[in-house]
C-alpha cells in the first residue's frame, strides 16, 4: 500500500516503484516507557520488521531507487556507506532479489559487531565490496568501477547517492508521512506534536517534513543530528527538500509547491558525541531503556542517539505540548541464521581487522554488564 499514490494517483503512473516491505509499518503505543520518563503519550512507528529479509529505514527509499533502476533497465548498482553501512547492506540485499548486481564502496568506521554482522552479510549477496581509506582515492576508485561495470554490462551503473538520499529516494518518505497520516485518520494514533528520528544523510528527516507538509500535518520533525555536518545540515534540508518538491511537482503538478516549513523543523546537534560511529553514554541509556521497556533492540549510531534526544527532552518537560513519536529506523529482523559459520576471510583482506579488534569500549563494557 502506498498512501502517497492514494493522495496523488498520477505518482503511480510517473513514479517507478517496487514493492520490498509490507505497508503501513505498524505504530505501537509505549505506556511503560513513557512512564519511566515521565511522559503520557510515546508511539513508535516500527519500520524495524516490516520487510520479512532485513528491515529499517533503508527499504523504503530502495523501493523507489530500485523501482527507478529497474525502469532505466540497470544491470548494476553502485553505493557507498561506512564498513558496517546499513544502507549498503540493504541495497545489496533488494538489489540481489530484484537481479540486480551491487557494488558498494565502502570507507572505515569505528568498530562494532554490527559492523561485523552486517560485513559478514555480504558474503552470500556476494556484493562486490571495495574498501577505501576516506579522501581521495574513493572518487577516483568509483570511477573505475563505473566505467568497468559500464563496459561489462553495456549500460552505466545506477549510482545511488550515501543512504540512499537523493531526491527519488526521500519519496519513500514522503509517502511515509502521508502513510502516517491514514494511520492517524483512522484513529490507530493522534497526531504528534514531535516526531523523532536519526538523521545521518538527512533522506528519512527532510522526506518526512516534506510529506508532513502536503499531507497536511503539522508535526514537527526533531532530526537528531549522528553524523558529521558534510551529511547533515540546514543547507542540505533546504536542498533535498526543494529538489525533491520539484521532482514531484513535475511527475504530477498537482502536488503542491511548498515552502521549507522553519519552524517545524529542528535540527539537535548534542547527541553526537565525538564521532559518527562512536556510542555515546546518553545513547547507550536509552538503549538499555528501550530493551528493558519496550523490547526493542537498538544500536548506538543512529536510533540510541536519536532516542537519547526524545528521552533528554522528556525528562526536560519539553514535551508537554503532545504526543511525541519515535520512528525506528533500525533493522531489527534477526538474520544470524544466515550469517551462521560464514568466515570473514571470505571479505576482501582490508576488511579484516573489523574481526581481529576489539568493538570500541562502550560496546565492550555494554557486553560485561558494567553501563
Ligand atoms: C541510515 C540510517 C539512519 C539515517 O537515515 P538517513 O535517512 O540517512 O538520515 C538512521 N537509522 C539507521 C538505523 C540507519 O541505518
Amino acid at each position: 500500500m502506498i498512501a502517497l499514490f492514494d493522495a496523488y494517483p498520477r505518482l503511480a503512473q510517473a513514479l517507478p516503484h517496487v514493492a520490498l516491505a509490507t505497508l503501513p509499518s505498524p505504530v505501537q503505543r509505549a505506556e511503560a516507557f513513557g512512564r519511566a520518563i515521565g511522559v503520557d503519550a510515546i508511539y513508535i512507528k516500527r519500520d524495524d520488521a516490516y520487510a520479512p529479509q532485513y528491515g529499517g529505514n533503508k527499504v523504503r527509499k530502495l523501493e523507489f531507487l530500485l523501482g527507478r533502476a529497474l525502469a532505466d533497465e540497470a544491470r548494476t548498482v553502485l553505493t557507498f556507506g561506512a564498513a558496517g553501512s546499513n544502507h549498503a547492506l540493504a541495497t545489496a540485499l533488494y538489489a540481489r532479489e530484484v537481479g540486480l548486481h551491487p557494488v558498494a564502496l565502502l570507507v572505515p568506521q569505528h568498530n562494532s559487531r554490527s559492523v561485523q554482522r552486517n560485513l559478514l552479510r555480504h558474503i552470500p549477496l556476494q556484493t562486490e565490496l571495495l574498501p577505501f581509506e576516506t579522501g581521495g582515492q574513493i572518487a577516483l576508485g568509483t570511477a573505475k568501477a563505473f566505467y568497468r561495470h559500464a563496459r561489462k554490462d553495456g549500460r552505466f551503473p545506477q549510482v545511488i547517492p550515501p543512504g540512499g538520499s537523493s531526491p527519488t529516494g526521500l519519496v519513500g518518505f514522503v509517502n511515509a508521512a502521508f502513510e502516517l497520516r491514514q494511520q492517524i485518520d483512522a484513529g490507530l494514533l493522534p497526531a504528534p506534536a514531535r516526531v523523532y528520528a536519526a538523521s545521518g544523510t538527512m533522506g528519512t528527516v527532510v522526506g518526512l517534513l516534506l510529506g508532513f507538509a502536503a499531507a497536511g500535518l503539522d508535526s514537527t520533525v526533531v532530526a537528531v543530528r549522528v553524523t558529521w555536518e558534510k551529511f547533515t545540515s540546514m543547507a542540505k534540508a533546504r536542498r533535498l527538500f526543494h529538489t525533491t518538491n520539484f521532482l514531484l511537482r513535475e511527475a504530477d503538478p498537482s502536488f503542491p509547491l511548498l515552502d521549507f516549513p522553519e519552524d517545524r523543523f529542528v535540527l539537535r546537534d548534542e547527541f553526537f558525541g565525538d564521532d559518527y560511529g562512536l556510542w555515546t553514554p546518553a545513547g547507550l541509556e536509552a538503549m538499555a531503556l528501550a530493551k528493558e521497556l519496550l523490547n526493542l533492540k537498538l544500536e548506538g549510531t543512529y536510533t540510541g542517539k536519536a532516542l537519547a534526544a526524545l528521552v533528554a527532552d522528556a525528562r526536560a518537560r519539553q514535551l508537554a505540548s503532545g504526543p511525541a513519536l519515535f520512528w525506528n529506523t533500525y533493522n531489527s529482523v534477526d538474520f544470524a541464521p544466515a550469517i551462521a559459520g560464514l568466515d570473514y576471510h571470505a571479505l576482501p583482506a582490508p576488511l579484516h581487522p573489523y574481526f581481529e579488534t576489539p568493538v570500541q569500549p562502550l560496546e565492550r563494557d555494554e557486553a560485561k554488564g558494567t553501563v
